[in-house]
C-alpha cells in the first residue's frame, strides 16, 4: 500500500461525522437532540460555508467537546482512521490547547492546564497497533490575547518531545490589526528554536505578505499564485513549503474566489 504524511490536520476538524454524531448521542450532548438523524447532522456539517470565519464555527463546535476526559477517545479514533484508511505514517496534528482546557477554570488555571492537554494528546497518539508517528503543532489563535499566545509558544518549546512547531490560526480577517504582534511572536518562537507556520493566503482576505519572511512553512498559500504571483520567487528562495490541500480548494465555496466552484465544503 502507498503510505503518506499529513502536515496539516486540525484536531477540531478531523473527527469523522458519524463518529462525532455517535459520540454526541452516547454522551447525551445537547446537540444530539437537535440532530436525532445522522443524515441531517451530516448535511449540516457539510453544507457550503461562505467564509472562513463561518467554516471555523464547525471547529469551535467540536473543540467544546474535546476535554481532558474525552481527548483520548477522539485521538484513538483519529489515529486508527489515519493509519487504516489513509495509509498515513506521519501526522502533524494541530490544535489550540487553550480551547481544550476547562472553561470553568480561571484564565491562569486554563493556561496551566494547557500542558496537560498536550501531554494527554501525546500519550493517546501512541498506539502500538497503529505504528504512526504523531507530532503536535500548537496553534496560536487570532482571537486569543497576546499573553495566551505567548504561553502557547512557551509550552511548545517546553514540550519539544511531542510538539514540532507553532502555527497561527483563526479568522484571518483579524490578523491585520495585530500584524506587528504576530511578527514578534514568530520571532520569539524562532528564538526558542521552534519551527513556524501560519495560515496565510488561505482566503482572498488572508493576504499578509508582511508575515511571510517569518514562517518556515505556509498554511495553504493558495491565493499567492492566484493574486500575488510576484511573491513566488522569494518564497522559493527561502525554501518555504506550502501546505496545500487541492481537494478542499476544489470543494469549498469559501475558496471559490476566483476558482468559481459551487460544490460542498469538505469536513476534514
Ligand atoms: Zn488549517
Amino acid at each position: 500500500m502507498s503510505v503518506h504524511a499529513d502536515l496539516h490536520r486540525h484536531l477540531g476538524g478531523s473527527i469523522v461525522p458519524r463518529i462525532f454524531w455517535h459520540y454526541l448521542h452516547r454522551s447525551a450532548n445537547r446537540l444530539a437532540s437537535e440532530y436525532p438523524v445522522f443524515e441531517e447532522f451530516e448535511q449540516y456539517l457539510t453544507r457550503p460555508r461562505a467564509t472562513l470565519t463561518e467554516f471555523l464555527e464547525l471547529h469551535t463546535m467540536v473543540e467544546r467537546t474535546q476535554t481532558l476526559e474525552t481527548l483520548p477517545y477522539f485521538i484513538s479514533k483519529l489515529v486508527r482512521g489515519a493509519f487504516v484508511f489513509e495509509g498515513i505514517l506521519y501526522l502533524e496534528l494541530r490544535h489550540t490547547p487553550y480551547y481544550r482546557t476547562d472553561n470553568h477554570l480561571s484564565e491562569r488555571e486554563r493556561i496551566r492546564q494547557m500542558r496537560e492537554v498536550v501531554r494527554v494528546i501525546g500519550k493517546a497518539s501512541y498506539q502500538p497497533e497503529y505504528p504512526i508517528r504523531v507530532r503536535q503543532i500548537l496553534c496560536m489563535h487570532s482571537r486569543l490575547p497576546e499573553h495566551i499566545n505567548r504561553a502557547i509558544v512557551d509550552l511548545a518549546a517546553q514540550e519539544a518531545g511531542t510538539v514540532c512547531g507553532v502555527d497561527l490560526a483563526g479568522p484571518d480577517t483579524l490578523y491585520q490589526e495585530r500584524l506587528k504582534e504576530h511578527i514578534q511572536m514568530f520571532l520569539y518562537a524562532k528564538s526558542l528554536g521552534l519551527k513556524t507556520t501560519c495560515h496565510l493566503f488561505e482566503t482572498a482576505n488572508g493576504a499578509y505578505p508582511e508575515l511571510l519572511p517569518y514562517v518556515d512553512r505556509i498554511g495553504h498559500g493558495i491565493h499567492i499564485p492566484l493574486q500575488r504571483p510576484e511573491l513566488l520567487p522569494a518564497i522559493a528562495d527561502r525554501g518555504q513549503c506550502l501546505e496545500v490541500c487541492p481537494t478542499s480548494y476544489l470543494g469549498c465555496t469559501m475558496y471559490a474566489y476566483p476558482l468559481n466552484t459551487k460544490t460542498c465544503s469538505r469536513w476534514t
